[in-house]
């Protein structure tokens, strides 16, 4: 057997441009422009990747892009003075921190102080809370375009059972969340959990979102299940830096029903949900339909 790609490119491309639809629709009719300000503090190479092109693709979707870049050194407490100001702005309709913060801050300080309507990371307490009982929140990027493309490809979820490997409070925990919301049966394994093999040979549904290369392996996938790659992991093979997943794709491949790859799979998607969450925190601010 070999596995369905699920391509997650196209996907986040189709997502995009039903934003992009929305928006111009919202411009039009209502004069309203969606607003997303992006706060980077310091220099972390691969945030300022993500940051970029967070920018971009905002603006290739119809929207304004408030870009923030602060230095490293910069004080918690002129950090928090720039998030109240964003709060306040009526142009911003979603506030992203980029993570991780420099060490002298304390994340979930800085978090929580973000309005959680314009919460568009999904990472305030509140949003947590609202998820976590079922109650319309603003969800997580990465969990929510993994759900998007279980969805579109599985139809209905209900009573499958998923594996969710890893349980970060930004992708592990409210992918379960989620999944549960789908009437999923939800284990949730970690470094601790015992015969992770097995656990995960027992999954419709596997999201490895753990952070170490390649490591789930073709034994460790139940025939024709749908395995969702949520790791990027940059490697060196054969003298070259590679990005791969947390799955071994080749072998994984011959194993699945259906794969996502990396590049190329959740990562696209885990954007377009931004955008997509930045327009619907639109909506809601200017008491509008949301979109579906
Ligand atoms: P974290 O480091 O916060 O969490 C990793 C999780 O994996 C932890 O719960 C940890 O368990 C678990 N884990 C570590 N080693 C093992 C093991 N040997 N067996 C089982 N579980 C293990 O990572 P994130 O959740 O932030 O990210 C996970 C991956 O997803 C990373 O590769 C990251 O780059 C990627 N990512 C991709 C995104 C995208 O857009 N595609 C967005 C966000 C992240 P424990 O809690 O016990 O330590």
């Amino acid at each position: 057997m070999t596995a369905q790609v699920i391509d997650g490119k196209a996907f986040a491309a189709d997502v995009r441009a039903r934003v992009a639809a929305h928006v111009a629709r919202l411009g039009e009719e209502q004069g309203i422009v969606p607003g997303l300000a992006v706060v980077l503090v310091g220099e972390d190479p691969a945030s300022q990747v993500y940051v970029r092109n967070k920018g971009v693709q905002t603006r290739e979707a119809g929207m304004a892009s408030f870009e923030h870049k602060l230095p490293a050194e910069t004080a918690e407490a002129d950090l928090l003075a720039l998030i109240a100001e964003l709060n306040a702005d009526p142009k911003v309709h979603g506030i992203l921190v980029q993570l991780p913060l420099p060490a002298h801050m304390n994340a979930d300080l800085v978090i929580n102080a973000i309005d959680p309507a314009k919460d568009v990371d999904g990472f305030h307490i509140s949003n947590v809370g609202l998820l976590g009982t079922g109650q319309k929140a603003m969800v997580p990027c990465t969990p929510l375009g993994c759900l998007m493309m279980l969805r579109a490809h599985h139809g209905s979820l209900s009573g499958l059972s998923a594996v969710v490997v890893g349980r970060s409070n930004i992708v592990g925990k409210p992918m379960a969340q989620l999944l549960l919301g789908d009437s999923c049966t939800v284990t949730i394994a970690h470094s601790r959990t015992r015969d992770l093999a097995a656990v995960c040979r027992g999954a419709d549904i596997l999201v490895a979102a753990v952070g170490r290369p390649e490591m789930i392996t073709a034994d460790m996938v139940k025939p024709g299940a749908t395995v969702i790659d949520v790791g990027i992991n940059r490697i060196e093979r054969d003298g070259k830096a590679r990005l791969v997943g947390d799955v071994d794709y080749a072998g994984v491949s011959a194993v699945a029903g259906a794969i996502t790859p990396v590049p190329g799979g959740v990562g696209p998607m885990t954007i377009a949900c931004l955008l997509a969450n930045t327009l619907t925190a639109c909506c809601r601010a200017n008491g509008l339909p949301e979109p579906e």
